[in-house]
């Protein structure tokens, strides 16, 4: 049966997304690894009444046999933010898994990351994969040029080098059908060497004019960032807020203090908690607070 015409429209992912872009406040994207951290992340939104993107990498798909995507759709189907808690699927870059998820797992939305193949296999293939998932009413984040660099559970690209996106190749990801595109504009997965972030805001000033509001824009590689630079970028006109450790470092400080005396249950429980405050406050800073309503 083919999808409705304006799927597209009312598709979760999207509607979160644009509206944020529309309001010009960003929505925390967190990577989650386990019950605490979608309990943690759902928890935040109630707290701070805010949107969250709830995502996970293909490891937590083969890890769980996709017992932790369903255990976060069952989660967020049960919270009163539930129209305002998007489930994803970030960097899918196996072909196969990809239709996996399509087929098998309620994402509301599905990165198509075939940024280590060159541009014109990525182009032909995130076309491809594109298709298959708006058959599902799915919608797809896609990464022209290579972000570089790579995190705790993302397929290891070692050895490629990474190469900024070009304003001229917005149009051809534009035209794959895809609903958001991740930049590559000096933007590192994982730590940033000691000189910290090198961000070429210029690019990105020429890859959103090109972009025309057409499809919203991902922000990846926020490891270690301050306050001021994550707001530069959601001014510059980033909605999706990839973020990982910059959400659960007080949890894994949290493990590392308290796992050998505490018990599995109080571990848990306070975890959680290291959880919903950091993500609170990056939800704070974002602006995303009080906008799920
Ligand atoms: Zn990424």
């Amino acid at each position: 049966m083919a999808p409705p015409p304006d799927w597209k429209l009312s598709n979760k992912s999207n509607v979160v997304l644009t509206a944020a872009e529309k309001g010009k406040y960003g929505v925390i994207a967190a990577i989650a690894y386990n019950i605490e951290h979608i309990i943690g992340f759902i928890k935040a939104a109630e707290v701070a009444k805010s949107p969250i993107i709830i995502q996970f990498f293909p490891w937590a798909v083969t890890y769980s046999s996709g017992l932790l995507i369903r255990t976060a759709a069952d989660a967020i189907s049960r919270s009163p933010l539930r129209d305002h808690i998007v489930l994803h699927m970030d960097h899918a870059q196996d072909y196969n898994l990809i239709k996996e998820c399509a087929d098998n797992l309620p994402f509301d939305s599905i990165m198509v990351d075939m940024s280590h193949y060159e541009k014109e296999e990525n182009l032909r293939k995130t076309r491809e994969l594109v298709a298959y998932c708006q058959e599902k009413c799915i919608a797809t984040e896609a990464e022209p040029g290579r972000i570089e660099g790579g995190e705790d559970g993302v397929v290891d690209t070692e050895g490629l080098e990474g190469s900024k996106t070009t304003p001229e190749e917005v149009d051809e990801f534009v035209d794959t059908g895809v609903d958001a595109l991740a930049p590559a504009f000096g933007n590192m997965h994982g730590e940033y060497w000691s000189i910290g972030p090198q961000l070429d805001f210029l690019r990105l000033g020429q890859i959103r004019k090109n972009i025309s509001s057409r499809v919203r824009i991902a922000l990846h590689g926020t490891n270690g960032f301050q306050e001021d630079l994550l707001k530069k970028c959601i001014a510059e006109g980033c909605s999706k807020i990839n973020v990982n450790r910059l959400v659960l470092d007080d949890y894994y400080d949290h493990l590392k203090a308290n796992a050998p005396t505490m018990s599995q249950t109080q571990l848990m429980t306070e975890g959680t908690q290291k959880v919903v405050d950091l993500t609170v406050k990056w939800m704070e800073i974002c602006g995303s607070a009080g906008k799920a309503v």
